[in-house]
């Protein structure tokens, strides 16, 4: 395999450093690394180093299966309580007017937009207000499920279940269980931001601890179900912090395991209270989705999220651990838009996305939210593509 010479020939480099030696020699013999070792590759890991290690890692566990799903995305509001400083929402509370606060009717309406679209999920999750309570929520998905049973309902996060549940002055076991009955299917992986209190306290202080979100999803998992994590990197956090965030999700991981996939955000600093920073670097980018891969050696994929980092690195972080990119969806995501993102009408066809990931010599598969595969879509051919068959038909003309 390609990928094990690339870590056999770094073995074979002499002027190696011995902690970079040493996590190479773990990854190649399947082994994990530690807290000090993951520090370590953020400080000092290069990026080829960083991506023949990520790289072989992903390559042993999809080959170079490449996961997408059709999905759609509501959100209930853009005005939120909380005021994140990292966040583009937060600044709409002391302007309601501007912002959307959608009704059940109009949610719905969304939804059936979709009617006979070849979607397998609706991924919902927005702002916190106090009218989208544990009544709203509940009523929402038994409807969404009386409409379109089939319709995978991944929604809302820890912070708007911690909000929710102490409203309703229910415990978290009683309010995930309610949730589920209701139709809830899985949990996204917003929220997470940054763990350690020092940097959560500064950039979303008032919402749910890392503790607490770490609980919501532990007790989740305890039902059976599953969920994704993320975490918001590039700001003012150092690189012990995303190590401490890695290790709680590896623990978490290890004691619940009904994580899926990790996707790692990246800050954008538009209309946001932290606009002064500089944002992070494209190998900033992919070295921190090559350290995600290494580090969570219990999480089966690593997802880059393209409207957030553009079609072009998201191309490219497919050969830096990531095997899923999420996904077909619509302009109806206003949050990465919202915050600065290149992307400002995130739509991508199909054909586009698989044509994405081809261009870049994997394999496209599209899947469902837990990821039973829907279509391989390796020997596809697209009508649109038939048309153009290239050059090869033309006459060769002999200038002589
Ligand atoms: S990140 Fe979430 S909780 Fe924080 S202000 Fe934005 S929408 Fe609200």
């Amino acid at each position: 395999m390609q990928s094990a010479r690339k870590i056999e020939t770094i073995l074979q480099d002499k002027t190696l450093e011995a902690p970079l030696r040493q996590a190479a020699e773990k990854v190649f013999e399947g082994q994990r690394i530690t807290e000090s070792e993951g520090l370590y590759l953020f400080e000092k890991g290069e990026l080829a180093y960083l991506g023949a290690l990520a790289n072989f890692i992903r390559e042993q566990k999809h080959g170079g299966r490449t996961y997408f799903n059709r999905n759609f995305h509501i959100e209930p509001t853009n005005v939120c309580l909380y005021t994140c400083s990292f966040c583009s929402y937060s600044r709409l509370i002391k302007k309601r007017e501007e912002g959307w606060e959608y009704s059940m009717d109009d949610i719905m309406e969304i939804v059936r937009k979709y009617d006979g679209e070849p979607v397998t999920e609706v991924h919902i999750v927005g702002g916190v207000l106090p009218q989208y309570d544990v009544g709203f929520y509940s009523e929402l998905f038994r409807r969404i499920k009386a409409h379109r049973p089939e319709l995978h309902i991944k929604a809302l996060t820890p912070v708007e279940y911690h909000y929710i549940f102490k409203k309703e002055k229910i415990s978290y076991e009683q309010g995930m269980r309610l949730m589920k009955e209701a139709g809830l299917d899985s949990m996204p992986g917003g929220g997470a931001e940054i763990f350690h209190p020092e940097i959560r306290e500064k950039i979303a202080g008032g919402k749910c601890t890392g503790e607490q979100w770490l609980r919501i999803h532990e007790i989740w998992h305890e039902l059976g179900m599953r969920s994704n994590a993320t975490m918001l990197y590039g700001h003012i956090e150092e690189y012990r912090h995303r190590i401490h965030h890695l290790e709680q999700l590896r623990q978490l991981q290890d004691k619940a395991g009904g994580f899926q996939t990790f996707i790692p955000l990246k800050f954008r600093n538009k209309d946001n209270e932290m606009s002064h920073l500089p944002e992070a670097t494209v190998i900033e980018d992919l070295r921190n989705y090559a350290i995600s891969r290494i580090y969570l050696d219990n999480f089966d994929h690593i997802k880059a999220y393209w409207p957030m980092i553009g079609r072009n690195v998201a191309q490219l972080s497919l050969a830096f651990g990531v095997d899923d990119i999420d996904g077909t969806i619509d302009d109806t995501t206003k949050i990465y838009s919202m915050a600065g993102s290149e992307e400002q009408s995130p739509a991508l066809s199909t054909r586009e996305l698989v044509n994405l990931i081809r261009r870049v010599g994997r394999q496209a598969i599209e899947r469902d939210t837990l990821y039973n595969v829907i279509e391989d879509y390796t020997d596809h051919e697209f009508e649109e593509d038939q048309a153009f068959k290239g050059y090869t038909a033309l006459p060769v003309v002999n200038k002589n």
